[in-house]
This record gives C-alpha cells, structure tokens and sequence, in this order.
C-alpha cells in the first residue's frame, strides 16, 4: 500500500510515493518555475525512483500540465499510478483557518472551502486548491486527502492566539493566530517521545523548526500551547527571507514614507527580508561561508536570527514552566551546529546544556546534543511532513 503526497506551491509541486507504514519512499520529485519561460534548459522536473534521476526540461504552463509530466515520469521509471497500489492523495495544505483542524476527505465541498480560505493565505491556499483539482482528474478513483498545515494549533489557548485588536474586526475578518507548520511540529514532538521512550502525554516540549521558513512551538503534554507564526507564516522567527516579528508600525511608515504600496511592502516583508535581506543570501550554507570570510552583514544577520530565536526560547520556557525536552528540525535545524550551539548557549542556569562533540557530530538521525544526564534533554529530530501526511491520509481512509 503507497500513498502519493503532494505539497503545490505557487509555483512548484514537490512530491512522493511513499509505504506510510515504513516510509520507504518509492519515488519523488519536483517541478519548478510552473507558468515562467525556460530559456536555460535546465529541468524543470527532477523525479527520482530506485535511484535514479529523470528529467524534463520543457516549459510547463501549470500545475496540471506538471502533474501530467509527473505522471508521465512515473510510467518512465516503473511506476504506472494507475495500477499502484495507491490508498490515497494527500495533499499539504497550508491554511485550514477556523474551518479545518482535521485530515479531510476533499469533495467539491471541502475544495471551495479551502478556496474561500484564500485571502488568509493568498500565496498558498490557490496552489494547494490547483494541486488537488489536477490529482483529482488525473487519479478520479483515489481519495483524496488534505492535511492542514495549521490544525495542529487549532486549539491554542485564547491568551495566546488573541492580538490586542479591536475584538469585533478581529472577529469579522478571522484575525487569530493560526501557526503553520503544524504538521512537523505534530510529527516532530511525537518523534521526541519515541526516542526518549516517553509518553508524549507527559512532556514538556519546544521544538525549533528552522528551515527555509521557521518557526518554534511550545507544546505541553502533546498540545501545542503557543507558537511563532501567526495569522500567516510572517511572524516570529527570522527566515530565509522574511523577516518574522516587526513594529507594525514599520509597515505605515514605508508606505507614507518610502513610496510603496501595500503589495511592495508585502513582497519587502516575505521576500526580500530575513537573512536575504540583511546579507543578501538566503541559504544558511552560504551565509556560514561568508561569515568564515569576516563578513560584517552577514554576522550580523546570524547574530539577529539567533537573538530572536533566543528571545523565543526564553518566552516558551517561561510559558511552560519546566520543558523536559528542546529539539531542533528541518533544513538549519538539522545541519547547522552553530547555529544550535549559539541558540542554546549559556543557558546551563536552566538546566540547558549542549555537548560540542555531540553537537557537531555526523549521525544524522534523532540524537541528543546535551551531555548525558543533562536536566534538559537537547535533540536533533529530523522532520518528515510527508510521511507524516501520508499517515495521516492512509489512517482517515482506512
Ligand atoms: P528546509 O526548508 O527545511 O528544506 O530547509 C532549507 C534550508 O536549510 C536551506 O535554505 C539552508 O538554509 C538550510 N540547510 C540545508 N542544509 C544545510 C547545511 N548542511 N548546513 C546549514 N544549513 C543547511
């Protein structure tokens, strides 16, 4: 039994054939620059199955035509969906607003729902929509599954998912935190448990998903209680290129001051900010190679990001009280010791420690960074949204 997990975004599909039971993945793959010119021949989908890599390099119009090539990849390297032993689709979807808080079987009902969900996520929520409209038609038989990215913080506490507005617009426009990367702090968090041979049920946790989009959580005895992101994935931890928390008031003052409008500042904040915006690039390899070479923007843009980070760490302590375990995730999380060691040091007062030699070591699967015996258990946990989604959708069908 497989199920194909699909994450479309404005203008990529990732994707995977995985066994939700073992997660061996079967095939994976993805397509890029949906609906631009291709005049630099390079791929635009990259699919690999039993090791090997196949590519096409045409120009693809959109998300349909780029499932279809997918499709037609899958048959190339032994893979007919049609006669896989596919359970369901699941496809990411990143904002469930108030409406969704669960995996959801997709009807047509379910699609215009998360479609009227567009204006919380403009960028995300007609992708994902495309994404499941063209799997849809391509795989009719199938069912079809959507796992929201903000469900697992459906249930924050009032105080910490209200903002100080006014309570009726707030109300009026579904202004809440939501958090997103739900899925990989869910995931993430019941990994913890497993490796400390602990019932979720009983700990105390922060988990730092710091990738190209970052956020961090504090989740008490499996639920989730307070988290960075917010209304939309802008807010909190600095990114690859936004710039998570600001005085709103920055945003007035560039548009009375500066000459731009709203979508100009839009774009500022989610694109052109965070790491990019403060050294220029946007990728943690290449900002530790530019800091080796003395760098001052960039030091300073790892200095900022670690700052925040830190300033969250210490809130989420205080939120929690006691927090048996702090765990690192995704793309920085798992690979950058510096940035681990920066984030949890001098923190030994509260039972925080991390072991350099553990830290920097090469094993890439879940492991402590803290010396044995240490109050707080420091891991590295590496994130897996797709098995996590492929579970979640084989487990609604079946
Ligand atoms: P993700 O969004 O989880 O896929 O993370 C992607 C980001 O992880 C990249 O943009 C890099 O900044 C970062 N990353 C990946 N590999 C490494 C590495 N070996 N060292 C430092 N950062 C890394």
């Amino acid at each position: 039994m497989k199920v194909l997990v699909i994450n479309s975004g404005s203008s990529s599909i990732k994707y995977q054939l995985l066994d939700p039971e073992s997660g061996a993945v079967a095939a994976s793959g993805i397509v890029q620059r949906i609906g631009e010119p291709v005049a630099d021949g390079a791929p635009t989908v990259e699919h690999k199955s039993d090791g090997k890599t196949f590519e096409h390099d045409g120009e693809i119009a959109d998300h349909a035509a780029g499932l279809r090539v997918v499709f037609d990849l899958f048959r190339a390297s032994g893979h007919d969906l049609a006669h896989e032993q596919l359970a369901a689709v699941g496809h990411r979807v990143v904002h469930g607003g108030e409406v969704f808080y669960e995996p959801t079987l997709i009807d047509d009902r379910v699609v215009r729902a998360i479609s009227d969900l567009s204006a919380l996520a403009p960028l995300h929520n007609p992708a994902n929509v495309v994404g499941i409209e063209s799997a849809r038609a391509l795989l009719p038989e199938v069912p079809q599954v959507a796992v929201f990215d903000t469900a697992f913080f459906h249930r924050l506490p009032a105080a910490a998912k209200t903002y100080a507005i006014d309570a009726k617009i707030a109300a009026a426009h579904g202004v809440r935190k939501y958090g997103f990367h739900g899925t990989s702090h869910d995931y993430v968090s019941g990994q913890v448990a497993k490796f400390l041979g602990r019932d979720r049920s009983e700990l105390n946790q922060i988990v730092l998903h710091l990738g190209n989009g970052a956020s961090a959580s504090a989740i008490r005895g499996g639920q989730a209680v307070d988290t960075t992101m917010g209304l939309t994935p802008l807010e909190g931890l600095v990114m690859g290129t936004r710039s998570g928390d600001l005085d709103p008031g920055i945003i007035f003052h560039l548009i009375r001051t500066a000459e731009m409008n709203v979508d100009d500042v839009d774009d500022l904040l989610n694109r052109q900010s965070g790491l990019k915006g403060l050294s220029g690039v946007n990728d943690f390899r290449e900002l530790d190679t530019l800091r080796e070479t003395g760098d001052a923007a960039a030091q300073l843009a790892f200095d900022v990001y670690i700052h925040r980070l830190r300033r969250y760490i210490g809130a989420y302590l205080i939120e929690l009280g006691h927090v048996d375990a702090i765990t690192f995730t995704a793309g920085v999380g798992e690979n950058d010791a510096a940035v681990r060691a920066a984030a949890l040091a001098g923190l030994e007062n509260f039972g925080i420690q991390v072991d350099a030699a553990r830290n920097t070591g090469k094993d890439r699967s879940a492991r402590y960074i803290s010396p044995a015996g240490a109050p707080v258990a420091a891991l590295v946990v590496p994130t897996n949204e797709e098995l996590a989604i492929a579970r979640a959708a084989a487990d609604l069908v079946a």
